[in-house]
């Protein structure tokens, strides 16, 4: 059996190798940051819990997974102004990726970024940023279209020079805390702003008793982005907000792939998938998934094609 390394350790980089270590496939991870979950982070403050990327998603009538992760209990719905609901984990979007990653028995290296991927002989060879080499029997590259690009680059110019152009948005997240008694709901105000996503919940998990938490989304373009706060001054007056008891504002600069809405999208997605060696898998939400069970399911079904490709070699 060869070796996998994965190479990125967000949701769907930590879900192939939660498929590989079920099915008892030698793999490694690397992860330039010093924390798993990419974008997922959570954050608790003065009694409130809240979710620095990620919050909510849709949940299918059936994902197994949850229980096998022991998470089916912490989940909730919560509904928007609008009239849309979603799922809510109790605590936080982070314990997706704590369950992910306590499960994990691989090694996992923190602070080190891939630069380059080579091939030798029948091996993969992997570049570090810091000029350490690592070589592997098959890749799973778990990194947006914008860091993979550069990873490619050696390996297939192709995809790189496809990879290249992939568009994204700014995305801030927002956390404020509030009391409830005091809190009038801004109802359609809220959506008057840059506001892609908002809901609010009184949950005792998230909050303290007589508290409300809302979560925020809001799109700008880079160039126009308030700084934290500003933008809590901004939505304080805006939305008619009571005292904040506290907030969490986090920006996550080029964060929202955009490419999966231009004409040609999938078009040139199936050609790099074509493109790319036998032995590679490209995952993550520059890739035709861009929700969070998408996601997982995404890497856990890349953890399976490529275990079934390294066991024949
Ligand atoms: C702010 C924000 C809010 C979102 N909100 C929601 C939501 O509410 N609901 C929902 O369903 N989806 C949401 N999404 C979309 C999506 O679910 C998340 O972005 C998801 O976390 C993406 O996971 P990923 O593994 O594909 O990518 P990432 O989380 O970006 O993980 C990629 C990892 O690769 C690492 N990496 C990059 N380059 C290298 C390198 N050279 N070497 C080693 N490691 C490298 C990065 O450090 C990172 O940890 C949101 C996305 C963002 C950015």
């Amino acid at each position: 059996m060869r070796d996998v390394v994965i190479i990125g350790g967000g949701l769907s980089g930590l879900s192939a190798a939660y498929e590989l270590e079920q099915m008892g496939v030698p793999y490694r991870l690397i992860e330039v940051k010093k924390q798993l979950g990419g974008s997922l982070t959570s954050t608790r403050r003065e009694g409130f819990l809240m979710d620095n990327g990620p919050f909510a998603f849709h949940l299918p009538a059936e994902w197994p997974l949850l229980a096998e992760l022991g998470l089916t209990g912490p989940l909730y719905t919560v509904t928007s102004p609008a009239g849309k609901s979603w799922q809510v984990f109790r605590e936080g979007t982070a314990s997706l990726v704590n369950a992910l990653a306590g499960r994990l028995t691989g090694t996992i290296v923190h602070r080190m970024a891939v630069s380059s991927i080579g091939q030798l002989d029948k091996r993969f060879t992997l570049c570090m940023e810091n000029g350490l080499m690592w070589d592997a029997g098959a890749l799973i590259v778990a990194a947006p279209a914008r860091h993979a690009e550069r990873m490619f680059r050696t390996l297939r110019p192709e995809v790189s020079q496809r990879l290249a152009g992939f568009p994204y948005d700014t995305v801030v997240r927002i956390g404020i805390g509030v009391r409830r008694e005091a809190f009038q709901h801004p109802g359609r105000r809220i959506w008057d702003m840059a506001v892609a996503y908002y809901y609010e919940t009184d949950h005792p998990d998230r909050v303290p008793s007589d508290g409300l938490l809302l979560q925020l989304g809001l799109r700008f373009h880079a160039g126009q982005i308030p700084t934290p706060d500003e933008l809590i001054t901004m939505l304080q007056s805006r939305l008619n907000l009571p005292e904040i008891v506290t907030s969490v504002v986090t920006h996550w600069p080029e964060a929202d792939p955009l490419a999966h809405l231009s004409a040609g999208y999938e078009a040139n997605m199936a050609t790099i998938e074509t493109l790319l060696p036998p032995g590679v898998a490209l995952i993550g939400s520059d890739y035709r998934q861009t929700d969070l069970v998408g996601l997982v399911e995404q890497g856990r079904a890349a953890a399976r094609r490529i275990a079934a490709w390294a066991s024949g070699e």
